[in-house]
């Protein structure tokens, strides 16, 4: 029988807040010393009261609209309790059948085709406590303990790995546009699970689902649902049943491994916190959140398409984050007539530099408005192609403007015809070889005769005219 695969993800992401989620204490732990941000909220000492980080809540709203969910006008936190060294309050404020944000979409491009995969909601939470585990016992760092952290869940619309993994990508995306995540799975701001399950081709009913943790790169998440798809197809197969569990992701050994049998919400004894009020969102209030939202990638990349006529693979290339998009739309801005050609320069030399130095957008030595000036010197023709990289290169590492450095090294294009001729009419003296070899029919060599001529100008001639004028002297010679 042949089975299809049915997935569902769910995306842990750390909210870029200032403070905690219900404390004063700084959010921002990651380089700071264990067990430095924390006070009697966070570390759950008796009779400490949480307050409602506004910040974390607008974000998480914010990431809500930007996946075209509802945002419902009541909205409350509950209790999910637990008893796990990383809880210090023996349960973790979350949010259970009032969440901020509900019933959304978001597409994404799988193979040349849109997939649109359903939200069904987005909460919010706090993160727990960090454990170490080492020989000699486990360590605990409360400073992540508080931290705000947004759930993102799926509908049960993602049919394989890659898909999956485009999701992941897309999402991820959207959170860096939107500045309220840093998305990044290293450092464990951004986790997930991917909850996996069969069904015969054709069949309406989902078949029982495996959830799968421990997922710390999109790489993981990719080679997990392949592999679970596999293991649940060979258990169907052979007559088996899957159980519904929760399984780790081994990266060692790449397979998954059971972890507990799956836990229901029963388990959770969920109950309406009782030291904070219910949230009611006003509709002026989520206006006020709505125009907060950027220009999205997928709006990005139609305009790019639409208005500058940028190839589509391209664009994607462009939109993919934030400021690399905004450094191309100054660019674009300050000569529109270049879009395209700024854009391959962007994909090209300007990306390649990038990923040499494993730097981003924002450590750029130079301005969009240079770039753009760049681009325009050899769209005009006043340098040539090659020579425009190296002017580019000599702008990455001393911050000139590129008219400068083509001024003070004399760079300008050597478009002059009498001026070239000469060059040509001494190449073709010196290279009677070459010269007879291109008159018996080895059109080839003509490559060799340019590269001569450019040579004697070093490099800064105009490769079309001198083209034009070497075909035309070995015409002559040959009469
Ligand atoms: P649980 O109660 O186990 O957390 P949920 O219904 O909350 O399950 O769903 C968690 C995630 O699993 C969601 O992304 C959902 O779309 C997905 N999911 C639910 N049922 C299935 C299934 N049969 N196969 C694959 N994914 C599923
Ligand atoms: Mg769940
Ligand atoms: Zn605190």
């Amino acid at each position: 029988m042949e089975y299809e695969a049915i997935i569902g993800m769910e995306v842990h992401a750390q909210v870029l807040t200032r403070s905690k989620m219900f404390c004063g204490c700084s959010a921002d732990y990651a380089s700071a010393p264990a067990n430095t941000h924390t006070c009697p909220v966070c570390l759950a000492l008796p009779g400490v009261l949480p307050v409602i980080n506004r910040a974390a809540v607008e974000a998480t709203v914010l990431t809500g609209l930007a996946l075209s969910c509802t945002i419902p006008p009541f909205t409350k936190f509950d209790r999910k309790n637990y008893t796990y060294p990383d809880l210090p309050k023996g349960y973790q404020i979350s949010q259970y059948d009032y969440p901020l944000c509900v019933g959304g979409h978001l597409d994404v491009q799988v193979a040349g085709e849109s997939r649109r995969i359903g939200i069904r909601r987005v909460h919010l939470e706090e993160d727990t406590a960090k454990l170490t585990h080492t020989p000699d016992g486990s360590l605990i760092d409360f400073n992540r303990a508080g931290v705000p952290l947004m759930e993102i869940v799926t509908e049960a619309d993602i049919r394989s790995a890659d898909e999956a993994h485009a999701y992941l990508t897309e999402l991820r995306t959207i959170l860096r546009y939107l500045g309220v995540s840093s998305g990044d799975m290293e450092r464990g701001a951004m986790r997930c699970e991917a909850n996996v399950s069969l069904r015969p081709r054709g069949a309406r009913a989902f078949g029982t689902k495996v959830e799968i943790k421990n997922l710390n790169s999109f790489r993981s998440v990719r080679n997990a649902i392949v592999y679970e798809i596999d293991r649940q197809s060979g258990l169907l197969a052979s007559g088996g049943a899957v159980e519904q569990v929760t399984m780790g992701w081994d990266e060692e050994r790449q397979c998954t491994v059971f972890q507990r049998s799956k836990e229901y919400a029963e388990d959770y004894r969920y109950f309406p916190e009782p030291d904070l009020p219910p949230i009611e969102m006003t509709p002026v209030e989520v206006q006020t959140i709505r125009e907060r939202l950027p220009e999205l990638p997928h709006d990005k990349a139609q305009r790019y398409e639409r208005e500058f006529g940028i190839k589509s693979a391209d664009v994607a290339l462009l939109v993919a984050e934030h400021p690399t998009a905004l450094f191309y739309e100054q660019a674009v801005a300050a000569r529109p007539a270049l879009a395209q050609a700024i854009a391959n320069w962007m994909l090209g030399e300007v990306f390649r530099y990038l990923s040499e130095g494993e730097r981003t957008t924002a450590e750029l030595p130079i301005s969009p408005a240079m770039l753009a000036e760049l681009v325009a010197l050899v769209d005009d023709g006043t340098i040539n192609n090659t020579v425009g990289k190296q002017v580019l290169n000599e702008m990455m590492t001393s911050g000139e403007a590129a008219a400068s450095i083509v001024e003070r090294r004399g760079l300008a294009q050597i478009s002059d015809t009498v001026a070239l001729e000469q060059i040509i009419t001494s190449v073709v003296a010196q290279h009677p070889g070459p010269v007879a070899q291109y008159r018996e029919g080895e059109s080839k060599v003509l490559g060799f005769l340019i590269g001569q001529a450019m040579r004697a100008t070093q490099g800064k001639a105009n490769v079309q005219i001198v083209r034009d004028l070497l075909l035309q002297a070995l015409d002559d010679s040959q009469r």
